[in-house]
């Protein structure tokens, strides 16, 4: 029984002397908040479906509408936030947990905002990237610790296998299911135009998609939807999921509402059967578990693709790191707590996890006190935002960064944190046919495109500010890096020194 009715979280403010009733707005809602009157030959609404995802606002031609908060309160109080109320009535409601979709929200530290990057200035001048070479491109693998050489001067060390990328960015894990087709295609194109690779995230990758290989990271997850000898072969590298920085210690669940037709099919599991990926994998319970499914990726793949171990950060992360670069993976992947995701329950998505920037800096300190840097590479993710948190990401520690939720803003999404609805309103996180096809992947690949196009720029350009000519060389270079406002403990993490020191 509902004893407090919610007044709605936001109001549509519709300007009667702008609207021409054309009705787009009720066209483009699938949230059905718009409808048209004829008695009154008028707009109307029902504000409390609203999301706020600025779809009718973006397409109103006359510009009469605005979506804003309702500004209706309760008494004031510090401790007990209109949110944390709102909340608890929803619970005491339906008994249900809370559901939340993308990152989490909430006003914890961003320490890459509290990080300054130096810049040359008389003594090693800056370089012009406009007029000198810049090295952007990586390659994630382990490394052999001794470069051997032959009678004749050439080398003779055997490289484990790479994965080659123009620039140390990649569009992290978001499964085809939880995206829509032409989320997916603009990703995969979008790769394969700029030299990155995508990935699959865990729902098996589209029969469609096979041409992109190359640029394309599989991913193994504890449900194992979708894996089968061809696609781990099709793959540039191998992920398997261990964690999830939106939700870690937990699993997935993808309802079967969404596995219809294509989605069924490639994930290899019965139309209409809910995706559930179990928190733990039912065959690792320790790092000698992990290395058996790391060598049989590898064995599957007659070692020529690297893998990846893909972890939430949590606590001991260094630790957990430590142990993974014992276990034959080639490359480590660390999601913060920032990162997005579909659909995580609230409390998980909010509360559990560190910050990306500590635990960067943790792994790779502790990698390097230990002499086994070189055997892993290092990717971060977890609400990287710009070119400016990767290349601090990268000075910090990091070969290369994931982006999601960056790459979806290129897409046109909006932040309205409800992807878990499956009604997305700008065509990315549905399957509904008529709100898919509202994402044009010429546009969506051109889109990101762009944005990659733009931080390489922006990139160089900072990494020529500090005289810095390749990603190598920025790469662990924390003295290119001080903090502003942070605390001892956090700077001897962090492992930088105070602004002005
Ligand atoms: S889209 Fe704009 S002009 Fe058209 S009906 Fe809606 S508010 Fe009025
Ligand atoms: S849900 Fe989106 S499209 Fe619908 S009214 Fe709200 S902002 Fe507009
Ligand atoms: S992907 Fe769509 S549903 Fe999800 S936050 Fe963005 S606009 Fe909203």
């Amino acid at each position: 029984m509902a004893l407090n009715l919610l007044y709605p979280e936001y109001e549509i403010a519709r300007n009667a002397d702008r609207c021409i009733t054309c009705r787009v707005c009720e066209r483009q809602c699938a949230n059905d908040v718009h409808s048209y009157i004829d008695e009154i030959e008028r707009m109307v609404c029902d504000d409390s479906k609203c999301v706020n995802c600025h779809r009718c606002v973006s397409l109103c031609p006359t510009r009469a509408l605005k979506i804003v908060r309702s500004g209706n309160t309760y008494k004031e109080n510090a401790n007990w936030s209109a949110r944390i109320i709102n909340e608890l009535y929803k619970q005491a409601d339906t008994s249900g947990v809370l559901l939340s979709g993308m990152g989490n929200p909430l006003d914890y530290p961003v320490y890459f905002d509290k990080i300054l990057l130096n810049a040359s200035q008389v003594t090693n001048p800056s370089i012009d990237p406009l007029r000198e070479p810049m090295e952007t491109k990586v390659f994630l693998g382990a490394k052999p610790h001794n470069i051997e050489r032959g009678e004749d001067g050439r080398i003779v060390s055997k490289l484990p296998p790479q994965l080659s990328l123009s620039m140390p960015v990649m569009f992290s894990a978001m499964s085809y299911g939880s995206l829509s087709y032409n989320a997916h295609e603009s990703l995969a194109r979008a790769a394969e135009a700029v030299g990155i690779c995508y990935n699959t995230g865990e729902g098996g990758l589209h029969e469609n998609f096979y041409p992109y290989g190359k640029n394309t990271i599989v991913q193994v997850a504890s449900g194992r939807f979708g894996v089968h000898p061809h696609y781990l072969n099709s793959g540039a590298a191998i992920e398997i999921k261990m964690g999830q920085g939106a939700k870690p210690g937990i699993g997935g669940h993808l309802p079967g509402t969404k596995i219809v037709g294509d989605i069924s099919r490639t994930r290899m599991i019965p139309e209409g059967s809910d995706a559930i990926s179990p928190a733990p994998h039912h065959d690792i319970y320790s790092i000698e578990d992990l290395r058996q499914l790391v060598y049989s990726l590898k064995e599957a793949t007659a070692y020529k693709k690297p893998v990846i171990v893909k972890i939430a950060a949590v606590h001991n992360v260094a630790a957990i790191a430590s142990g993974i670069a014992r276990s034959g993976a080639d490359i480590i992947a660390i999601d913060g707590f920032r990162g997005g995701t579909g659909a995580a329950p609230t409390r998980m998505r909010d509360h559990v996890g560190i910050p990306i920037e500590l635990a960067l800096a943790s792994v790779d300190t502790r990698l390097r006190d230990e002499g086994i840097r070189d055997r892993v590479s290092l990717i971060v993710g977890g609400s990287i935002r710009s070119s400016a948190d990767i290349v601090k990401a990268v000075a910090l520690g990091a070969d290369c960064v994931y982006i999601g939720t960056a790459a979806l803003l290129a897409l046109g999404c909006h932040l309205c944190r409800t992807c878990y609805a499956g009604k997305c309103n700008w065509g990315i996180a549905t399957q509904m046919h008529e709100l898919v096809k509202r994402l044009n992947p010429d546009l969506g690949f051109q889109r990101l495109v762009n944005l990659m196009t733009a931080w390489r720029h922006e990139i160089k350009e900072m990494m020529g500010g500090m005289g810095i000519n390749s990603i190598e060389s920025l790469k662990g270079n924390r003295l290119m890096l001080r903090g502003v406002g942070l605390n001892e403990t956090e700077l001897g993490i962090l492992g930088i020194k105070h602004a002005g020191g």
